[in-house]
């Protein structure tokens, strides 16, 4: 007998069943990472396409799914096969497009093909809404008479001679839409979502010389449909957004369409306008806060090509635009591009990724660059634009450092606001102006300071703030999970006085502030408001029209404000987050100072931004009063460089939870040694597993591991974690390149 022969081999030529049956194999919103197999039945073979959507059996329930393939032939018996349910889709809702980036994302965050594409495609499109939109409305086109034309074709000009009507108007004289659609067809109306108007397509403002020699190249770029990224560094206010508009100006001109990508949508309203204002209703504004019909209308729209540049949050990456010429990420150092639920993608890398599939330039602007983006400019994988002015000279805000060291040991006592900000901000009050304090304070952060050096205390091999426990004093590093006894005596830098326990939220600054002013109405801006009902858009408009005087807020208000009013912005304690226990506390400190004191002064009074700190020594916040950005970088890549973080190296959070606390710290101490039998040199370093800060949460007990390694490392022990089965009642959540490592 030959070895050969011990081998179960395959048949070499399988024989198939002569009548094999039509299949699909579809991408279901189930957490399996694999495709299934269904048979077509008869009556539902003319419906069946890829990219449409079905429900099919599954475990004895129905569920949805993507048709994704069409395969000849199944490994599964085809005898053993079900039926599809129901095909739910008239056209196919997924352009091919959608699915090449939903399989790399599915591949990349380790998330199922059907979740990706659940996210990408959101149930409330439902099927392509039936004839037009109803409020739309019918213009004349200029252009000779055929000869012969019926005679409610003939009425339907007649009413239009006038100019522009709404479609209802014509509907009243009794014109039926088929006669539009064949006026339609002759080239002689067209219908549009909205009133034309004359003054809708802004006159854009003569570019700079520095917004002339970073559109050159892209739009070279453009024109040869070549995919590259760029990144837009350029100061608050400096014409970035012009860039952007120019650029979607000569993508529209080749007949492809653009993606904009916006950190939030309803912090932009302004941003909208002036898209609307350039390009007119060729724009469309995808979001999921979107009501039922305006969000189905506009993403039709998209998917038929009536709409051709789309600007909305991370969600907008999947945006069915057909012949993608151009993707822009506006402020693309934001965290909300990162989701932090499954599929855990980052929007800005997808933009990136999607790019490269359509030959499409990408445009990443900010700023205050996040240090990947910064670094991947540097070593020339993006092309680098700057603008360093802005038009028409315009200064940068002025930005005060106060030593609140210093201060408390002028005014003996503890204050909260300084002198300076007391009085800069009754300065802006008197004139009518508006304050707008800052506070970035998360509710379960307290940390250890020295009042005398400003010291931090942090952990020794993570650089990273310790969190203070009130139970059980003791501080604890959420990394490594190293506890230690708070330090009793002196501060362990200065030797000064003990270490005090340091944090005031939002909430007490608003009471304080109301003591000090009490003539002001001082409003807030935090989660806390908005669950308690309140929109951010409603407080917002409300210190807008001036019905608050002063505004106390999270990092809310540090985003896109554009208040022209504020006169005077205040960082309450740039400690604050500076202190977090995580490695990007210094580039999140400051990116918040830049983009606060941008707040200040937009409009024709100049700002100032007076910045409260314990360490004004520190180079972030020295780096973010000075507007120095690269200065600050190159400081911040060094320490990055030392410790193998991010953009040295990448990160995998493993978070392990469920409802038995010993079987989840068990689990987790598995996977740890797991990670750490891998080859020498794939992973870096494993830190934990620990107790995650948020330990306890909805019943079930999380431990996490925090793994640094190359791209390599990740994709092995991505690997070697899979490889692991899982206990029952023990969840496993891997996310590829966390941004919040809480
Ligand atoms: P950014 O997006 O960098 O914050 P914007 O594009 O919003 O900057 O520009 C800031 C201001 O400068 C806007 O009021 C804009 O209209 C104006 N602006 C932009 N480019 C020019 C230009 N080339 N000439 C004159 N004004 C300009
Ligand atoms: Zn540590």
């Amino acid at each position: 007998m030959s070895e050969l022969q011990l081998f179960d081999l395959p048949d070499p030529d399988p024989p198939e069943p002569a009548d094999l049956p039509p299949l699909v194999s579809v991408a279901a919103e189930v957490p399996v990472p694999r495709l299934f197999t269904y048979r077509v039945p008869p009556e539902l073979e003319a419906k069946v396409e890829v990219g449409v959507r079905v429900r099919v059996p599954f475990h004895g329930r129905t569920v949805s799914a993507f048709v994704v393939e069409r395969p000849e032939t199944s490994e599964v018996p085809v005898r053993k096969l079900k039926p599809l349910s129901a095909v739910l889709d008239e056209v196919a809702v997924l352009k091919p497009d959608v699915l090449e980036l939903a399989r790399w994302a599915a591949q990349y965050y380790r998330a199922s093909l059907g979740e990706v594409l659940a996210a990408a495609i959101p149930k409330s499109v439902g099927g392509a809404p039936r004839g037009r939109d109803p409020a739309r409305w019918v213009a004349r086109l200029p252009g000779p008479l055929p000869k012969r034309l019926g005679k409610r074709q003939f009425a339907a000009l007649e009413e239009l001679e006038q100019g522009a009507r709404p479609y209802t108007d014509l509907r009243a004289a009794g014109i039926p839409p088929h006669v539009l659609a064949r006026l339609e067809e002759l080239g002689l109306v067209t219908q549009h979502a909205s009133a034309p108007g004359d003054d809708e397509v802004a006159q854009p403002p003569e570019l700079t010389g520095e917004q002339r020699l970073v559109l050159a190249p892209l739009l070279k770029q453009i024109d040869e449909g070549r995919s590259g990224a760029t990144l837009l560094f350029g100061v608050t206010g400096s014409g970035k957004t012009e860039v952007y508009l120019r650029a979607i100006e000569r993508t529209l001109s080749l007949g492809k369409g653009a993606i904009v990508l916006v950190p939030e949508i309803s912090l932009t309203p302004q941003t909208l306008a002036r898209f609307r204002a350039r390009f007119g209703e060729t724009v469309a504004i995808l979001h999921s806060q979107q009501k039922g019909y305006d969000r189905r209308k506009e993403w039709w729209r998209v998917h038929q090509g009536e709409a051709r540049v789309v600007i909305g949050p991370r969600s907008a990456v999947w945006s069915p635009v057909s012949d993608l010429g151009l993707i822009v990420v506006d402020e693309e150092h934001e965290n909300t591009y990162k989701q932090e639920n499954n599929p855990r993608y980052n929007a800005r890398d997808l933009a990136v990724v999607r790019g490269q599939q359509a030959l499409a330039p990408v445009l990443l602007g900010s700023a205050t660059p996040a240090l990947e983006s910064w670094r991947n400019a540097r070593t020339g994988r993006y092309r680098l634009g700057r603008l360093m002015k802005r038009p028409g000279g315009a200064k940068l805000p002025r930005v005060r450092i106060v030593d609140m060291g210093r201060e408390w040991a002028e005014v003996k006592r503890a204050s909260l606001l300084s002198r300076l900000l007391v009085r800069e901000a009754k300065l802006s009050l008197e004139r009518k102006e508006r304050v707008l304090l800052f506070q970035n304070r998360r509710g379960y952060t307290t940390y250890l300071q020295c009042k005398a050096c400003g010291f931090v205390l942090k952990c020794k091999t993570c650089d990273i703030s310790l969190t203070y426990h009130k139970r059980g004093e003791v501080v604890v590093c959420h990394f490594c999970d190293a506890h230690q006894r708070p330090p009793q005596d002196n501060c362990p830098d200065c030797l000064g006085p003990p270490l005090s326990q340091r944090g005031a939220g939002t909430e007490r600054i608003e009471q304080v502030v109301g003591q000090i002013f009490p003539e002001a109405a001082v409003g807030r801006l935090d989660t806390d408001v908005i669950r308690g009902g309140e929109t951010a858009e409603e407080v917002l408009a409300r210190f807008a029209a001036g019905e608050l005087d002063v505004l106390v807020g999270t990092q809310i208000v540090a985003k896109g404000l554009h208040v022209p009013a504020v006169t005077c912005v205040g960082v309450i304690s740039a400690d604050g987050s500076l202190a977090l226990p995580d490695f990007r506390s210094s580039e999140r400190t400051f990116q918040l100072i830049a983009q606060v004191a941008g707040r200040a002064g937009r409009g024709t009074r100049a700002g100032v931004t007076v910045v409260q700190t314990f360490t004004p020594e520190h180079f972030a916040i020295k780096a973010a009063a000075e507007h120095r950005y690269e200065a600050f970088a190159s400081e911040e890549l060094v320490q990055r460089e030392a410790l193998a973080y991010p953009p040295f190296g990448r990160l995998l959070k493993v978070l392990v939870r469920g409802p038995h606390e010993e079987q989840v710290a068990a689990y987790a101490a598995h996977l740890c040694a797991v990670l750490e039998a891998l080859p020498e040199g794939a992973v870096t370093g494993v830190l934990g597993p620990a107790a995650s800060p948020r330990a306890y949460l909805a019943n079930k007990f999380r431990y996490q591991l925090l793994v640094k390694a190359s791209a390599g490392g990740v994709r092995a022990a991505l690997a070697a974690l899979e490889a692991e089965k899982l206990p029952a009642h023990v969840e496993r959540i891997l996310d590829v390149d966390p941004f919040h490592l809480l």
